[in-house]
């Protein structure tokens, strides 16, 4: 081809509008999949844990044109040029993270709270060396030591778990596991414990073997943020998170630290560690949640989300099931079906059904595979946050005993229970919009 027509021939590359036509035009396909997965999140009542609903502000952060920049290393220390503005916006997240949760350092590089955790491995263990983590079973989480993950196949995992009286922590049985293997880093966090865990504790435990403490605190971070939770910071050597479930922002992890020493190590953990560049479209993100969660209606969020946790709880155990431990202090509560005699599979299958989102989940003790397990877990954040309060809260929980006591009455067809609960459900949600005008 003659270079004048090679000119002319090269524009066909980039298809017409390429750098303004919206999704719909371009690609219906990924658009349709899109639009309906929003009128799934319209049209359910989101009761899975670890879900929320961000704001249009971190929708648009995310979806920036950040998604384009590639830099490797932190602020003032990159490798590609043009970091000016990458830079810029880390440091924006990293003061925001250090001013919401009092903390001197903050990495808010880790893709996720996994990603995270395994920085923290390997910043602070060897490989075969010992680590005190919850069980997986009693609530804690894969990245804390399970055998499935890299933290369960390259170090020795010893677990504690959850008292059989009351599914709590028992802290003695702690201290005399860390006293017996002698852990160089014990873990405290998890996926489905509803309470809160005693960090001095831990501390005393932690500095009794000479080990570091981790506190994932994933699931209760918002509740930190808004300072209704005790803070893990002043008593942990590293606090990590994830930044999307009751925080509230975009996916993602975030390590916290107070030691200068520590959070080198931990940079160095992150990158070149275990990550290559950074998403820089998800820190956006993350900046502009924990700029929400600086403000004071965050606080009123969170307050509102640990009271509908509890709410829902109490309803629930007034309609006759037995809620772990009790009650909650967390975003999420467990249910636990054994007493009711129903498995967590088929029971979050039906109120999948009736428009109930949640997830099946172990109780402690549980004697099922995980694949079917004897409880279910719900969280309160994403209902909070599309404006739902107490009274709807306790609404939802009579709905899913509904649809619970329909199980148990008509094991093999739970239609007539799943689509009465459904009719109500779709009430409810259309009561309160979100992404209206999307
Ligand atoms: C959700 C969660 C994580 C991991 O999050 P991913 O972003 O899915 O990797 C880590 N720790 C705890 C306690 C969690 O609940």
């Amino acid at each position: 081809m003659p270079p004048s027509d090679r000119r002319k021939a090269a524009p066909t590359t980039l298809h017409d509008g390429y750098f303004t036509a919206p999704l719909a035009e371009t690609d219906p396909a990924v658009a349709d999949v899109i639009g309906r997965e929003t009128d799934r999140q319209q049209s359910v009542v989101e009761l899975i844990a670890s879900e929320n609903i961000v704001s249009r502000a971190v929708l648009e952060a995310q979806g920036s044109v950040f998604t384009n920049k590639t830099v490797e290393g932190y602020p003032g220390r990159r490798y590609y040029g043009g970091a000016a503005e990458a830079d810029a916006l880390e440091r924006i997240a990293i003061e925001r993270a250090c001013a919401l949760f009092g903390s001197r350092f903050a990495n808010v590089q880790p893709h996720s709270g996994s990603q995270a955790n395994h920085a923290v491995f390997l910043a602070t263990v060897q490989p075969g060396d010992t680590v005190l983590s919850m069980a997986l079973g009693a609530g804690g989480h894969l990245s804390h030591g399970a055998s499935v993950n890299i933290t369960g196949k390259w170090f020795k995992i010893e677990n504690y778990g959850v008292r059989r009286q009351d599914g709590r922590i028992d802290y003695d049985e702690v201290e005399a596991l860390a006293r017996a293997c002698r852990p160089k880093l014990v873990i405290a966090g998890g996926s489905s414990y509803p309470r809160a865990i005693d960090f001095a504790r831990f501390r005393k435990i932690a500095d009794a073997v000479g080990a570091r403490l981790l506190v994932d605190m994933a699931h209760f971070a918002g509740l930190v943020a808004g300072a209704i939770h005790p803070n893990p910071v002043p008593h942990a050597d590293i606090v990590t998170t994830t930044t999307y479930k009751s925080l509230r922002g975009a996916r993602g992890g975030l390590i916290l630290c107070n030691d200068a020493d520590m959070a080198r190590k931990i940079d160095a953990a992150v990158f070149p560690g275990i990550q290559g560049s950074v998403m820089l479209h998800a820190l956006a993100g993350k900046a502009v949640c924990f700029g929400e969660a600086l403000r004071p209606e965050f606080r009123r969020y969170a307050e509102a989300t640990l009271a509908n946790a509890r709410a829902l709880a109490a309803r629930l155990i007034a309609r006759g099931h037995d809620v772990v431990t009790g009650g909650t202090d967390m975003p999420l509560l467990l249910v636990d079906l054994r007493r009711r005699g129903l498995k967590g599979d088929l029971a979050s299958a039906s109120l999948d059904r009736a428009a109930i989102a949640c997830n099946k989940n172990a109780v402690p003790f549980d004697e099922e595979k995980p694949t079917v397990t004897s409880g279910l877990r719900f969280g309160a954040s994403a209902g909070t946050t599309r404006g739902f309060g107490v009274p709807e809260f306790e609404r939802i929980g009579d709905l899913a005993a509904d649809v619970l006591d329909g199980l148990c009455e008509n094991p093999a067809d739970n239609t007539a229970a799943e689509l009465a609960a459904a009719a109500s459900i779709r009430d409810l949600t259309a009561r309160f919009p979100i992404y209206s005008g999307q």
